[in-house]
């Protein structure tokens, strides 16, 4: 028997808000995320459409009211926009949000159609609008791709946010100007501290830029006054006087999210990981080939609210310290 009571953990927070992983592949290799050889899963590892659908309407059951598609590259997904229509007809019967993790290289060809399904918000990763520095960072010359990406998800009526990472050497002299033009183009902006996930050819601690001192650089420029926007999510935002826009500083090293935590993570394998920071996993590819998928689920998702930790411990120690997890954030998805 399958339940429908809503997703609780034991620290009593309501889980709401899932992140499914739809790929673990990608089109770009951006170097703090993953390395220029990254071994990806056999495909008959990955859930197909249907059990992908199948674990999404599970979680509708039990509560979950927004879910975000991500990666992996999401759009590299051949069936993918399927998918999207498929969970876009929940909308409004129990979803209440669809959107994705993007790095806009497909946005161009996908914008519209995502629009028709429901989709009304995109996250798009983007680190840098220099083309050459692009092109060093994610192994990949597609910077052209993603600003056409961009201006096709605007015109189709999407909302747009803006992700960046913040990296020490290499992208922290521009960060100002990526923001002032994301506002520019009524994007939201948010900015993330590079986090210790997965092994990469460098080391992460050499490019670590706390946003706190990204922070102390932009108020020195900027009247940067606190919001009271909130997501339910890690970041906390601050309104430019400036620019007229709204900024997120996501900060999982220097400062900790966790009391308020509203979500859960799966892979494109279907392993729910309770906290991006931790181990804490279920099995649920397991349970939907089981005799009894939908008991089976629920009952998982039972076991994933006990297991669920009060906090991750995330941390860039020291110079040469292996990642905190050896999962890359492509294989829990961003
Ligand atoms: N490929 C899509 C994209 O780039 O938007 C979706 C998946 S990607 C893993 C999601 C987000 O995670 C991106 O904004 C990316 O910059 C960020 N990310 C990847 N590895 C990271 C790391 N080690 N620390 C912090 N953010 C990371
Ligand atoms: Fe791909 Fe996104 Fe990772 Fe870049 S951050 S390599 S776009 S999954």
């Amino acid at each position: 028997m399958s339940s429908s009571a809503p997703l609780v953990d034991q620290f009593q927070r309501r889980i709401t808000y899932l992140r499914l992983s739809v790929t673990d592949r990608c089109d770009l290799r951006c170097a703090y995320c993953m390395p220029e050889r990254m071994t990806f899963l056999p495909r008959k590892e990955v859930l197909s459409l249907e059990e992908l659908h199948d674990l999404a309407l599970g979680f509708i059951a039990r509560g979950i009211t927004k879910i975000r598609l991500t990666g992996g590259e999401p759009l590299v997904r051949r069936d993918m926009i399927e998918l999207v229509h498929a969970l876009g007809r929940k909308l409004g019967n129990g979803l209440e949000e669809l959107t994705l993790t993007t790095n806009g290289t497909r946005l161009a060809e996908f914008a519209e159609d995502l629009f028709a399904a429901g989709v009304r918000r995109v996250n798009v990763s983007l680190d840098t609008l220099d083309r050459e520095k692009f092109a060093r960072l994610s192994r990949r010359d597609s910077l052209p791709q993603v600003l056409e990406g961009l201006a096709a998800a605007k015109a189709a009526g999407l909302k747009v946010k803006l992700n960046t990472v913040a990296l020490k050497g290499v992208n922290e002299d521009e960060i100002a100007d990526l923001v002032a033009w994301a506002h520019g183009q009524h994007f939201d902006a948010t900015l993330i501290e590079v986090m210790p996930l997965g092994e990469i050819e460098e080391d992460r601690f050499d490019h670590y830029l706390p946003l706190a001192v990204v922070q102390e650089r932009l108020s020195g420029q900027w009247t940067m006054t606190p919001s009271a926007h909130r997501t339910g999510g890690p970041a906390r935002y601050w309104d430019v006087v400036e620019t007229g826009g709204r900024l997120g500083l996501i900060t999982p090293l220097t400062n900790n999210f966790c009391e308020g935590c509203n979500r859960i993570r799966v892979t494109a394998t279907g392993q729910l990981y309770a906290c991006l920071g931790g181990n804490e996993r279920v099995d649920l590819r397991a349970a939907l080939r089981s005799g009894d998928p939908e008991g089976e689920l629920s009952r998982a998702l039972d076991v994933a609210m006990r297991i669920k930790p009060a906090r991750h411990n995330f941390a860039i120690e020291k110079p040469g310290a292996a990642p905190a997890l050896s999962r890359h954030m492509s294989t829990t998805g961003g």
